[in-house]
């Protein structure tokens, strides 16, 4: 039997769902869903995963591999 504390728990993992599900980066903007590299689309998923990504999978790949995004 439900009793107030697991309503209460039900309703607060809802509103933690719901907050998950449409949180967006501070700069989520029309600006970051091109890659700064290529002006391809970045895919919403890779924005959603990767929080304030600029670049497209490819070029961050590119991007690592030349080492450029490590300091020294
Ligand atoms: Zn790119």
């Amino acid at each position: 039997m439900a009793d107030h504390a697991d309503f209460a728990n039900d309703l607060t993992l809802k509103y933690m769902e719901l907050g998950l599900a449409t949180r967006r980066p501070a700069n989520s903007d029309e600006a970051t869903r091109f890659c700064v590299d290529c002006q391809g689309l970045i895919p919403w998923q890779r924005r959603f995963a990767v929080l304030g990504c600029m670049r497209c999978a490819q070029c961050q790949t590119k991007l690592e591999l030349k080492g450029a995004g490590h300091a020294g």
